[in-house]
């Protein structure tokens, strides 16, 4: 009996002892494989509790089939068997190898003693399960025979492994005494000493650098309060349990009281110990939750803070960008009047002035270069800023009617141009029956058919480039109906590698770039062209093999707006087309008066020189002042007018220069000249009062075309 009480006190101390640092561990490492444990050891301790407790009381330990009795220690193997299954690594968890079923024979004849001893359900839960740990930590051990390199050594399982042995070996001992005597005891003593061994086993294994010195302080001390009150509840629901028990015994004792009162202490023990347990594991709980709302809060922080910053970095790139292109247009421009003044006075000059003819080649030829890498500069500062206005959410997708077989018609001529002057093929293969007439954002269509054609143009050394536009369903589109677009770009270039294609349409991201360095680029193309996809509510595909070509398909709904078909549209349009350059830019105007008003001296020489050979007579003014004063001096056919200079800015001047023509019954066109390329700025420019809008760097063919079409007709000489 002494032994009896000796062992279950031993086993009570060795399990308090594995729980408080236990959960002494979690509050340091906040490792989930303690809170495994802390209740691994709560529910053992439930049982144990109760067993010493009734011991004690009753002299005599519970009857076997007592489910109170083992309710704390069934759970408890249920939850090693979870830990276990927590800790094991997903390859580990698939490993089978035949000797981890050793345990299943030994313990069918575990199971075969208890029914010969009179077994009850109870046993065959509790063998059952501690059969599963078994066979467990025999997987993991032999897992890290094979696999050494990859894996830890595996110490709890070991640990678990040794506890399941000694409850198997007191089980047995229970049913007969072995040829060297009962082991019973000595079993116990082991498996209780295994507790500890296991709480050792997990600190051994534990990994916990995520998380241990990053701890929130609250947290920390929120955790140590618990890990306070429950050794507190543990020792005050044990004084409790001491002065009740004390008071019965004494009133048993004294004869004053009825025996029967003794009936009730097993269930008043159990549900003191259940009180206990219940507590803790709340507070736990209560504490994870408290923890997880914390990290949830400064998840939101962190998450404004960099919502916040890229903000701020997309509004600085698109401002940067946009205080980029105002002097872009005067270098431009300059160039531009270079590179033709350069061809005109090398092409007029005598035969014999061989060393002029020289030096104004080499000026042609050098301008050609500023021209051809200011362009490469101004595309890239265009996708910049289109970035980031896409980023900081100012680009709008911006729907309305237009014509598909102009969309075809245009990126076709000019990849076609592009792709012969790289000796490829170009190839179209559009739906004739595709309706012609759609709703949709016609600017951003053009700008990702084209960016992908321009794409495969790049990409390929050889073969072919080949656009194909197609739609669900072939024929009969109604006015109304919602179809899915599909552009296919393919090509026999270079193709991407499949473990390039995750990376493909991330910012600044180039791939392959040992083949593709002579390639210009800025990896942001692909980026830009995703990000207005997805816009439109549409979606991009690649398919790719590497070195043999690619496939871009895109899918975009677009709302039919009558059943016209798109027919043959390339030929369509190009007849258009050649109408509309049709002397488009050469013309003479002597007697046209123009006014340029710019407050950068640089643009205004820009503009005056891209218009000189026109012949008009053109004043230029600094600002809105000075412009205004002029216009009232002198009647101008055409104004351009700078929208954004200092004192008097373009849109100020403007409803001066109106109210005024108002009052003398004139109107004069003027044109907005500005580096503002953002959505909507048309319109709001028109409203504004602007016959027109002209983005800078001002193109000498754009400015002719502008200016041809405003000017009055009789001052006009063609040719
Ligand atoms: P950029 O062409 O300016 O580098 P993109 O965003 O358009 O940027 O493309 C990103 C990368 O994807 C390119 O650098 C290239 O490596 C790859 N890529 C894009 N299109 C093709 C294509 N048609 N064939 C092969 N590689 C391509």
């Amino acid at each position: 009996m002494v032994l009896e009480l000796f062992e279950n006190i031993f086993q009570l101390v060795a399990i308090l002892a594995a729980l408080l640092i236990s959960i002494f561990r979690y509050i340091v490492s906040r490792n989930r494989t303690w809170i495994y444990s802390v209740v691994f050891f709560l529910s053992s301790l439930l049982s144990c509790y109760f067993w010493t407790a009734y011991l004690i009381i009753m002299g005599s330990t519970p009857n076997v089939s007592d489910m109170l009795a083992y309710f704390g220690w069934n759970t408890s193997y249920l939850v090693l068997l979870l830990l276990l299954i927590h800790i094991k690594s997903p390859q580990e968890r698939r490993y089978f190898h035949i000797l981890m079923l050793v345990p299943i024979p030994l313990n069918l004849w575990q199971l075969s003693l208890y029914i010969t001893f009179g077994g009850v359900l109870n046993n065959i839960y509790q063998v059952t399960v501690c059969t599963l740990i078994a066979c467990f930590c025999i997987q993991s051990i032999l897992w890290h025979i094979r696999h050494r390199d990859i894996s830890p050594p595996p110490h709890v399982h070991a640990a678990a492994f040794l506890y399941v042995t000694t409850e198997f070996g007191m089980w047995t001992c229970s049913c007969f005494d072995g040829p060297i005597g009962n082991l019973y005891y000595p079993c116990s003593f082991l498996n209780s000493l295994t507790c500890l061994l296991l709480v050792w086993a997990i600190m051994l294994s534990e990994k916990n650098e995520a998380y241990g010195p990053n701890m929130d302080k609250r947290v920390q001390n929120i955790l140590k309060s618990v890990y306070v009150n429950v050794t507190l509840v543990c020792a005050l629901g044990g004084l409790m349990l001491g002065a009740w028990i004390r008071d019965v015994l004494s009133s048993g004792i004294s004869g004053q009281a009825d025996t029967s009162v003794y009936d009730i202490i097993p269930l008043i023990l159990f549900l003191i110990s259940l009180i206990i347990v219940a507590a803790t594991v709340t507070v736990i709980f209560i504490v994870i939750f408290e923890q997880k709302v914390m990290e949830n809060n400064s998840l939101r922080e962190a998450r404004k803070v960099a919502e916040r910053s890229n903000a701020a970095k997309s509004e600085f790139l698109a401002h940067m960008s946009h205080e980029i292109r105002t002097p872009m247009n005067a270098v431009l421009g300059m160039n531009e009047m270079v590179l033709n003044e350069g061809i005109r006075a090398r092409d007029d000059l005598p035969e014999d002035r061989e060393e002029l003819h020289r030096i104004f080649s080499e000026i042609v030829n050098c301008s050609g270069n500023i021209e051809s890498a200011g362009n490469s500069l101004l595309a890239i500062i265009n996708d910049i800023l289109d970035l980031s206005k896409i980023e900081a959410a100012k680009r709008e997708i911006r729907e309305g009617q237009y014509r598909l077989s102009s969309v075809i018609n245009d990126v076709g001529n000019m990849v076609c141009f592009r792709a012969r002057a790289k000796d490829l093929d170009f190839l179209a293969d559009v739906d004739e029956n595709l309706p012609d007439l759609l709703y949709g954002d016609e600017v951003r269509i053009r700008q990702v058919v084209t960016n992908l054609l321009n794409n495969a143009v790049k990409y390929t050394q050889e073969g072919s480039v080949t656009l194909s536009v197609k739609a669900d369903g072939t024929e009969g589109y109604e006015k109304g109906q919602i179809i899915r677009l599909a552009f296919f770009i393919r090509d026999t270039g270079i193709g991407i590698k499949e473990e390039d294609m995750g990376r493909l349409f991330q910012s600044f991201e180039r791939m392959d770039m040992k083949e593709n360095s002579a390639i210009e680029g800025t990896g942001l193309g692909l980026a830009i062209t995703r990000r207005l996809v997805g816009m439109m509510n549409g979606t991009i595909e690649v398919k790719s093999r590497y070195r043999e070509g690619s496939e871009f398909i895109l899918h975009i709904p677009q709302k039919v707006m009558s059943s016209e078909t798109v027919g043959d549209c390339l030929r369509k349009t190009e007849d258009n087309s050649e109408k509309a350059y049709d002397g488009g830019d050469s013309f003479f105007a002597p007697a046209a008066r123009v006014l340029i008003v710019d407050d950068t001296r640089m643009n205004l020489i820009v503009a005056a020189g891209l218009l000189k050979d026109t012949g008009m007579i053109i004043d230029t003014a600094g600002g809105g002042d000075e412009a205004l004063e002029l216009a009232a001096k002198s009647d101008y056919d055409l104004i351009l007018l700078d929208q954004r200079m200092p004192v008097m800015d373009g849109i100020e001047t403007l409803h001066i220069l109106r109210e005024r023509e108002d009052r003398e019954g004139k109107h004069t066109p003027v044109i907005c000249l500005t580096a503002d390329a953002i959505d909507g700025a048309r319109d709001r420019y028109l409203k504004e009062g602007f016959t027109d809008y002209l983005t800078k760097p001002i193109e000498a063919k754009n400015l002719k075309k502008m200016v041809l079409k405003y000017l009055p007709e009789d001052k006009i000489q063609k040719g």
